[in-house]
Formats: structure tokens, C-alpha cells, sequence
């Protein structure tokens, strides 16, 4: 058994002061409070929240942060980046980004990333001996972290949508496909869960999979989490409406995709009809503000769509930041923007959004709240530092940054401590991975 001390805690209706959680295998064994700590109690400063989980990432568009704001900074310097990036992965080189990119996510407070995972196989097609191994590369990379993983294993069969129909790959795209959904399926299921490791499945977007290959993609992932990008940018609506005479959330639900395992990712254009098919199914909404921000998408209905009835997850997506408790703040803030009112989601909410809504979207039920019986996922926020203090600990998540938390434990394991991680330097761990992926060849 191990006890922790919290100067304050999250117990689902906002910090209290004095909690001790008591940990025993991997679990929260009891919660009670307690005014002081006692011999033995390791001692957790500021808030303790549950853990983040960080319900939409692509590990390797780390090496494009900064990379991509020249020549324009438009939409399509940003993809001739991500397809260069894209290119040169190999699993060894994944693992090593994967990995650092990780552990930078454990400094933000991750304890769970769902990686949509879509970069299969060799550079030019083929496959490696093991046809997994780039999943394999992710496998290992959150276990060296510490944090947990849904693979969201993705199927992505065509280059794109335009009105007249898909287009075929092009030459860094044909490493994304495993041909038709059959063989995807077939790939996906030599991989096996573990103590750690959840599979789900994906849907790149409908750009990337014919409908008819929908129905073999939702059935492959039964019982299991589903993500889907959905409506990222207008073009998606309006090829979608001229080739198939709907709006991608309705072909989603004629394929069967919607209900309350699946996740939306992005959903920011969005048709008042798709927000009731969303909400009505119990869809679940992933937001990825910073991405939304910095690739111009926009700023989706998010306040209609959690009164609809679907719960929100957020990710950093393409991790142009890494800062969870950023996109918690920037999910309310652009709401502020776009709508003129202050107070769209109050900040229980939005701790909501980062912690228990977050592993219900990734499939761990057991995780995300501080409770005994959960899984032993604590994050420690500074109410000392100078972003925070003077904050209320019960509005903290819009003060705090990733900077802020100095301590987190993932299923009873200490991974940061004193803002460190367990692996040493993580800036150093990203410069060597993203480095060597920039060097002219
Ligand atoms: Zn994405």
C-alpha cells in the first residue's frame, strides 16, 4: 500500500481540502479525509485532479510543431510537412518519437492516450515481417512513458473525396492502406490487448473509406471504441453532399458508425440535424482546440452538441501544443469568442471533459475519477507558481498550464515527480527523435 496526501483533491463536485488516496495494486483502495499528512504519506501540493486522458493524438505530427508557419503557414505547407514526416518513419524512428512524445504528454498530466493511429506500413507499400510493427512501435513507446494506450487502429483506403468520387493514394498515403476494409480488419486482428493496452478501431474520415466499406469497419470494432474524424473543414460537407447527397454525419449513421462507443473527432461543421444525430446516438465529441486554432478549421458547436447529449474528450490531435489543461481553457475561451457570453462550460465541466468523459471515450471505465475501485491515475497542479497562485483551487483549470503539474501517477506508478520524467530529459528525447527526421537526405 502506498498513501498519498492531497493538500486538496478532486472528488467529482470540486476540490476539497485534506484527501488522503490510498493505493494498493494499481488501484485506489480508500479516499478519506484527512487534515493533515501522516507518517508515510507521500505529499501532493496544490490540486490533485484525477488523470487526463488524451483522447485524440497522431504521436508522429510532434516533429512538425514549429515546422510548418513559413511559405505562407497555409493548410498545404502544413500536409507537405506532415506527408515528409510521414515518409520517413520507420518503427525504430517511430518508437524513439512516440516514446518522447509520450512522456512530454505525462509532464501535461496524461495517464491514457488514444492514438490514431494510421501510418501502417513500409514507406512505398509493402509490409514489414511483423504487420504490425509500427503498431507494435506505439505498444512499446506508451509503456516506456508509462501511460496507457488505446490503438486506435485506423482504416484509410482512399486519397480523398472530392464530388465526383474518392481519388486514389498518393505515394505517402498508399503506406496508410491495407487495401479494403477486410484486410484491415484481418491485419487488426493479430494484435492482442495487454495489462496497459486497449484496442479499439477508426475510421479515418469519409474522405478516406468508402461507405461500402463502413459496415466492416463498424463490425470489426463492436464493443470497442470507434473514432472517426468528422467535418473537419467545409470541403469534406461539400464533397460529401455532392457524391453522396448527405452530410458525413448521416452517412456515418446510415452505416451504423453512431452510438455511444464512437467518437466524433473535431465535428465542427456541423448542420443542426447532424448535432440531434450526434447527441440523440450518445455520440461522443472529441474537441482538439489547439489544432482547430491552428489549422484554421474553426470552432465547433460544442456547447449545443453536450446538450444534445453527447459527452465531450479532448485531444491535442497534431500536438502543436501538448498542454491538456490549455485545451480544457481554450475549449470555454473560443466558445466565449464566437457566441459573446462567458460561463459555456463551467470549470467542473471542463475537469469532466479532461478526466472521466476522456477514458469513457477510449474505453476504460475505470478510470478518470477519484474513487476507490478506480485505476491509481493522480495529477498534481501548483497553486504556488506564478500562473497560479492566487487562483481558486476549484477554478484552477483556467489558470494552470502543463508547466504547473509537478506530479502524476499512472495505475499507482509515480511517472512525473517535481515536473520531471521518469525517463530524464524529454526535451532532449524530442530533439534527438525529431532532429534526424529534418536532415537532408
Ligand atoms: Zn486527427
Amino acid at each position: 500500500m502506498t498513501s498519498f496526501w492531497c493538500e486538496h483533491a478532486e472528488l467529482g463536485a470540486g476540490p476539497v481540502p485534506g484527501v488522503r488516496i490510498t493505493v494498493g495494486d494499481g488501484r485506489i483502495t480508500a479516499v478519506d479525509r484527512a487534515p493533515a499528512p501522516a507518517d508515510g504519506d507521500t505529499r501532493l501540493a496544490g490540486v490533485v485532479l484525477p488523470g487526463f486522458a488524451n483522447a485524440h493524438s497522431h504521436a508522429f505530427h510532434r516533429a512538425l510543431r514549429g515546422r510548418t508557419h513559413d511559405q505562407g503557414g497555409t493548410f498545404w505547407t502544413w500536409r507537405e510537412r506532415m506527408y515528409a514526416v510521414a515518409a520517413r518513419l520507420d518503427p525504430d524512428s517511430y518508437l524513439a518519437l512516440a516514446r518522447a512524445t509520450y512522456a512530454e504528454m505525462a509532464l501535461a498530466g496524461v495517464t491514457c492516450v488514444g492514438e490514431f493511429h494510421y501510418l501502417h506500413h513500409p514507406a512505398g507499400g509493402g509490409r514489414y515481417a511483423d504487420p504490425n510493427a509500427m503498431s507494435e512501435a506505439l505498444v512499446q513507446a506508451a509503456a516506456d512513458a508509462g501511460v496507457r494506450l488505446t490503438l486506435l487502429d485506423a482504416c484509410y483506403l482512399a486519397g480523398g473525396l472530392e464530388g465526383g468520387g474518392h481519388q486514389s493514394l498518393n505515394d505517402v498515403q498508399r503506406r496508410f492502406s491495407d487495401g479494403d476494409a477486410d484486410a484491415w480488419a484481418a491485419r487488426v486482428s493479430g494484435l492482442e490487448e495487454r495489462p496497459g493496452l486497449r484496442l479499439g478501431a477508426a475510421v479515418h474520415s469519409v474522405r478516406a473509406v468508402p461507405a461500402g466499406q463502413l459496415p466492416t469497419v463498424v463490425a470489426a470494432a463492436s464493443g470497442r471504441p470507434l473514432h472517426v474524424h468528422l467535418s473537419e473543414q467545409p470541403a469534406e460537407n461539400e464533397a460529401c453532399g455532392s457524391f453522396y447527397g448527405c452530410s458525413p454525419t448521416q452517412l456515418l449513421a446510415g452505416a451504423g458508425a453512431l452510438g455511444p462507443r464512437t467518437t466524433a473527432v473535431h465535428a465542427t461543421h456541423l448542420t443542426a440535424d447532424d448535432v440531434a444525430a450526434l447527441g440523440g446516438t450518445g455520440t461522443g465529441v472529441c474537441a482538439c482546440p489547439s489544432t482547430e486554432a491552428d489549422l484554421a478549421d474553426g470552432v465547433g458547436p460544442f456547447r449545443r452538441l453536450r446538450d444534445a447529449g453527447s459527452p465531450l474528450s479532448l485531444g491535442s490531435d497534431q500536438h502543436a501544443a501538448i498542454d491538456l489543461l490549455g485545451e480544457a481553457r481554450l475549449l470555454e475561451t473560443s466558445e466565449r469568442l464566437v457566441t459573446g457570453e462567458r460561463g459555456r462550460f463551467r470549470p467542473a465541466e471542463l475537469v469532466e471533459a479532461l478526466t472521466v468523459a476522456g477514458h469513457g471515450s477510449l474505453g476504460w471505465a475505470d478510470a478518470g475519477r477519484l474513487a476507490p475501485g478506480q485505476r491509481a491515475d493522480l495529477v498534481a497542479v501548483r497553486l504556488d507558481s506564478p500562473r497560479t497562485a492566487g487562483a481558486a483551487p476549484d477554478q484552477l483549470v483556467m489558470a494552470a498550464t502543463a508547466a504547473d503539474v509537478h506530479t502524476v501517477v499512472a495505475d499507482g506508478r509515480v511517472i512525473v515527480s517535481g515536473g520531471r520524467h521518469v525517463l530524464g530529459d524529454v526535451g532532449r528525447l524530442l530533439a534527438d527523435a525529431i532532429e534526424p527526421l529534418w536532415e537532408q537526405r
